[in-house]
């Protein structure tokens, strides 16, 4: 015996440390490979709309005007929402001139709209290359407030075999400007600004990165995006009220921690690495143990701020008693809610819904051990728009041939 302490559960040791590193590394290579375009329009103008503040202010230096410009511009872009730049009041009115010869205040382009019969409203977003993304607002039926679920990459790379955007390739990331502006143009369709202050009722309340697209290997893009939509001067929407949804990319979900410190949701859907790898097919890289102890280690996860567990009850396949008791037994000692999300067919999709006594049954199981398990109702069903069942016409460029 070496007579050290041995490690408690959960921690990181150095050597695990070290292949995180290379692992997260590896990750952030590889999405920089799937990079969005430049923020420029096609007469060159430059889109102030998802710069950090530091970029905005280094853009009104280079105009040779102070930084407290840049906190004006960023007070109408993001708290008034303005897209004109001769609204900027507080502007003088040659300066303004200045700005609009070089820059845009932009948003991606609504090509399609669809409200449901429930009141979920489906955006098809078109960016400047015509790569499309859907975003959806899902109002709260009981209360004048609802979330905003948005996407990170055109696509996804890792095909969950319970969800349509799965099965679109991906075609690349979206950028920061991408990211908050489809929650711009949701709000400018609810005509939302400027931006309710501290504590006051919203209509978009909270946001969802729920969307097509793996957050996490998107990771720099989504973290600015939502940085700019938590600073208090601007949309100030704040990180209890923001939940970054992954299946599990477990590098990346220590530093989303402790960068962002936003809730988080896990794609989970099956107890055993067995099932879960033939469904959400990353568990083979970072299976159940790996992703549960990195759940644990969530900076800022309490009972107040309880990690989400996704789980798609698919009939015969993840819904039996027996499971919702494994279950339970993985998360005993986590902070946890389980969101138990009847399947959503889409043209195609392989399983079918558990019935509803089955699942009310695997709720019982989960309510009883003290885990809170709604059970979530579908939306936006009628027009698409429900749990997985987003998909673009998107495709990833073929290479010429030769
Ligand atoms: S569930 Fe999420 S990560 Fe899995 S294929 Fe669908 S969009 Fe991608």
């Amino acid at each position: 015996m070496s007579g050290r302490e041995p490690a408690p559960m959960n921690a990181v040791t150095p050597a695990d440390a070290e292949l995180t590193a290379a692992e997260r590394d590896r990750i952030l290579a590889k999405a920089a490979l799937f990079s969005p375009p430049p923020v420029t329009t096609a007469d060159g103008r430059r889109d102030l709309v998802g710069l950090s503040r530091e970029e905005l202010v280094q853009e009104l230096a280079a105009l040779g005007e102070k930084p407290f410009r840049a906190k004006q511009l960023w007070h109408w872009i993001y708290h008034q929402g303005v897209t004109d730049f001769d609204r900027m009041s507080s502007i003088a009115a040659p300066l303004r001139a200045r700005l609009a010869e070089r820059f845009v205040i932009a948003r991606p382009e609504a090509a399609t709209v669809q409200t449901s019969r429930d009141g979920t409203r489906k955006f098809l977003f078109r960016f400047r290359d015509a790569q499309q993304v859907e975003t959806v607002y899902i109002p709260d039926p009981e209360e004048d407030r609802g979330a905003v679920c948005i996407s990170t990459q055109v696509g996804c790379t890792l095909s969950c075999r319970f969800c349509h955007t799965g099965t679109q390739k991906l075609v690349r990331n979206l950028g920061a400007a991408e990211i908050v502006g489809q929650f711009m143009a949701a709000r400018d369709s609810y005509g939302e600004w400027p931006s309710p202050k501290d504590d006051k009722p919203r209509l978009l309340s909270t946001i969802v990165v729920m969307g097509m697209g793996e957050p996490l290997y998107n990771y720099e893009n989504t973290a600015k995006a939502l940085r700019i939509v938590m600073d208090g001067e601007g949309i100030g929407l704040s990180r209890r009220r923001i939940t970054l949804s992954t299946s599990g990319v477990v590098p990346m979900m220590d530093r989303c921690g402790e960068e962002l410190g936003v809730n988080l949701a896990v794609s989970l859907h099956a107890v055993t690495d067995e099932l879960r790898n033939e469904i959400v097919p990353l568990n083979r890289k970072y299976p159940i143990a790996e992703l549960l102890a990195a759940c644990r280690r969530y900076p800022g996860a309490s009972n107040a701020r309880r990690i989400t567990f996704e789980y798609v009850m698919l009939r015969g396949i993840n819904d039996s008693e027996a499971e919702a008791r494994e279950l339970v037994r993985l998360l005993h000692g986590l902070p946890a809610k389980v969101n138990l999300i009847p399947f959503n067919p889409w043209p195609g999709s392989p399983y079918q819904t558990s019935t509803y006594e089955q699942t009310a049954k695997f709720a019982a199981i989960l309510n009883e051990a003290g885990y809170s398990s709604p059970i979530r109702r579908p939306r936006g069903r009628d027009i698409l728009a429900a749990c997985g069942q987003l998909k673009t016409e998107s495709e990833r460029e073929r290479k010429a041939a030769g």
